[in-house]
């Protein structure tokens, strides 16, 4: 087992005191782990939400690229052999 330390200036929650390495991933547990939350958290939350749900889109659509590509490259394998 890994036995992890987080660096002194690492983003922690003050409700529960977890640390998270950056400040959007501590946005995020805030909305999903808490509950009323500051005008400030709540905006925090919602903005890394979106940097989130976006980043995800793009991996989403780099993934489903990624298959295409391997898939007609097997066909056309597949083709030059048979
Ligand atoms: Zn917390």
């Amino acid at each position: 087992m890994i036995d992890q330390h987080a660096p002194d200036d690492a983003p922690t929650c003050d409700r529960c005191g977890d640390a998270f390495p950056t400040a959007d991933l501590l946005a995020l547990h805030r909305g999903h782990a808490h509950d009323a939350l500051s005008e400030d958290e709540r905006a925090a939350f919602e903005a890394a939400r979106e940097a989130d749900t976006e980043s995800l889109r793009l991996f989403r659509l780099q993934a489903l690229g990624a298959l295409v590509l391997l898939y007609f490259g097997f066909l056309m394998a597949y083709a030059v052999v048979t």
